[in-house]
């Protein structure tokens, strides 16, 4: 599996990245996890859309899905479709509300919105804990994390490797148990452990480095990679601090980086 970063920026885009958003590429299948505020520019330098396999959603705020009215305007209005996209709608993997969350995103009004369904140039598949849904070559499992809204990591399988996004979300056991033995933990690190504002951080919202080190450990994952850190926080700060909590590789991923799993 190959994994790209199209964008990672936490909580929106910020000066030298868009949001939340990764190609994972395996066996000719392309999956997106995330289409955030800003990815769908960086995903045409890697890819043309149209060979898009699937499209899987951690959840529903706007640095994670904001691109996806980018997304419908490309497959119902390209001049040139290489094919009827009617006929070859696309899956589209995320929680039980997208398909009328995304119809209000896209539509301009509440007249249009009245006449809009996504449904003739997508697939909707709901997420559910435990879930395993097969997209391509790959197989993607959900699993229900900690967040302010209906919430998933993502493990996504092909060939006996495995690749296990966090999304967004607080410490929990289930994310733990979605990343047991993965190659690579790609994680969300949005606040130093301690700051100003608290000695512990808020639950049930973001991880610290500190925690991403610690589910990552707990996990037994062989890689750790990092993510979300939103434009105000000090990335190189959260690295060393992921780094006093697990002892296996860390980085912290840039814009268009490109890691074989
Ligand atoms: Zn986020
Ligand atoms: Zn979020």
């Amino acid at each position: 599996m190959r994994l790209i970063v199209l964008g990672c920026t936490g909580s929106g885009p910020g000066p030298t990245s868009p949001a939340s958003g990764y190609l994972v590429q395996a066996g000719g299948s392309n999956l997106v996890l995330d289409l955030g505020n800003g990815t769908f520019g960086p995903l045409q330098r890697h890819l043309d859309p149209w060979e898009l396999t699937g499209v899987a959603f951690s959840h529903l705020h706007p640095d994670h899905c904001a691109d996806f009215s980018a997304l419908v305007v490309h497959r119902r209005y390209h001049p040139y479709p290489p094919f009827d996209a009617t006929r070859r709608p696309l899956p589209v993997l995320a929680p039980m509300e997208a398909p009328r969350r995304f119809a209000a995103q896209y539509a301009p009004s509440a007249q249009e919105l009245a006449e809009t369904d996504l449904t003739d140039v997508f697939t909707f598949h709901a997420l559910a804990d435990g879930r395993r849904i097969p997209v391509g070559a790959t197989t993607v499992r959900a699993a229900r994390v900690d967040h302010l809204c209906e919430a998933y990591a993502l493990r996504v399988e092909h060939g006996g490797r495995a690749l296990v996004f966090s999304g967004d979300t607080g410490p929990c056991e289930s994310l733990v148990e979605l990343a047991r033995g993965a190659d690579v933990l790609l994680c969300e690190a949005s606040w130093p452990h301690v700051t100003a504002r608290w000695t512990e951080p808020p639950t049930g919202v973001h991880l610290s480095a500190r925690q991403a080190g610690e589910h990552a450990a707990a996990a037994g994952v062989a890689r750790l990679l990092l993510t979300h850190v939103p434009p105000w926080a000090d990335g190189e700060a959260l690295l060393t601090e992921a780094k006093e909590t697990f002892d296996g590789p860390v980085e912290l991923v840039v814009p268009d980086a490109a890691y074989d799993i």
